[in-house]
């Protein structure tokens, strides 16, 4: 059976940019090898075998996967398959025993592997290939961290929300978890731009966005959707909770003045899944359609979709 066969480094102190590498192997000769990783100052984050490899893969993020060519259990093929279909595309490298001859090293790159590499013979080559992996898996990953920021605040982009919206309507489809969203805008932003200037009005932007963060919970988004729009989608929260956020959320903006515009206030539309919507798109547009009335209500307000009863009721 597979099992971890060498103590992870993952409790070791690690700098912020040391790369990290998950080594899949059955065989603990092979397993030694890590040494030398970590001699190159990479952190071996895991040295799992082949039916651990996927739980090791979701549990270390690695920005690396060496895998033994001669894998138990799961192939190498297979692990190359599952890493090119995952989104994190992480890169993958092949080792063993047997020389490195030019069919073998096709067959790994056949195979979705960057190449295959001879132990003990090839492995400062090894080592090096590593290093150019890491770098470019690392440079990648703060690119696309930086494409789902908003940067003005930091929040994330509309392109995310968009993205982590689907996925909490996935997740209630698939396991009935609740989740709510909550739109947000600024009242009378345009006039705080005509007195106070574009730079005071980017405070206020910045201090809703900070009451957003505050309010938000680890599986919660929080997203500036543009201009003086925002989105906080709650993970796990029913229609209560939703208001009880909302009005959190109101109460927190307009409880500390911004420097040099004073007091401001934001409106609040809040719909959940499923008590008013059980559609991603439908979720946004009763979410929406509730901002749209607490503007027309007079701002500085929350209001609460209709049920989806009561909507169509309405509409009758
Ligand atoms: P309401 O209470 O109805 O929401 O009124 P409003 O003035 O907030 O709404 P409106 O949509 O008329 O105006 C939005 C304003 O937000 C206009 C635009 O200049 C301003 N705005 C959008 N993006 C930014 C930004 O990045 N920085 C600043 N300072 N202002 C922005
Ligand atoms: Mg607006
Ligand atoms: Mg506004």
């Amino acid at each position: 059976m597979s099992q971890t066969v060498r103590a992870s480094s993952a409790d070791r102190p690690q700098t912020r940019d040391q790369g990290r590498i998950l080594l899949i192997t059955d065989d603990p000769a092979t397993a030694a090898y890590g040494a030398a990783l970590e001699g190159a100052g990479f952190a071996v984050v895991g040295v799992a075998g082949g039916a651990a490899a996927l739980v090791s893969l979701r549990r270390t993020r690695p920005h690396l996967v060496v895998a033994d060519a001669t894998l138990k259990g799961i192939g190498a093929e297979e692990l190359a398959r599952m890493l090119a279909q995952s989104q994190e595309c992480v890169p993958l490298l092949l080792i063993g025993h047997a020389a490195a001859t030019v069919l073998r090293r096709e067959a790994a790159m056949t195979a979705g592997a960057f190449d295959y590499f001879a132990l003990p013979q090839e492995v400062s080559l090894l080592v090096q290939r590593a290093a150019q992996l890491v770098g470019q898996k690392q440079l990648t990953d703060r690119l696309r961290a930086e494409a789902d920021r908003d940067y003005l605040t930091g929040l994330m982009n509309r392109r995310r929300f968009r993205t982590a919206l689907g996925q909490e309507v996935e997740r209630w489809r698939r396991y009935s978890l609740p989740c709510a969203l909550l739109l947000v805008d600024i009242d009378f932003m345009k006039r705080v731009n005509d007195t106070h200037g574009h730079s005071a009005g980017d405070r206020v932007i910045r201090h809703t966005a900070s009451a957003l963060v505050e309010l938000s919970r680890d599986n919660d988004t929080s997203a500036r959707l543009g201009g003086e729009e925002f989105a906080l989608l709650l993970a796990g929260a029913g229609d209560a909770q939703a208001y009880a956020a909302a009005e959190r959320l109101r109460h927190v903006v307009s409880g500390t003045p911004v420097e040099g515009v004073g007091t401001i206030t934001v409106s609040l539309g809040v719909a959940s899944c499923p008590v008013h919507a059980t559609h991603e798109r439908t979720l946004y547009a009763a979410s929406d359609a509730a901002l749209y009335r607490a503007k027309d209500e007079g701002r500085d307000c929350t209001v609460v979709a209709p049920l989806i009863g009561a909507a169509q009721t309405a509409a009758v």
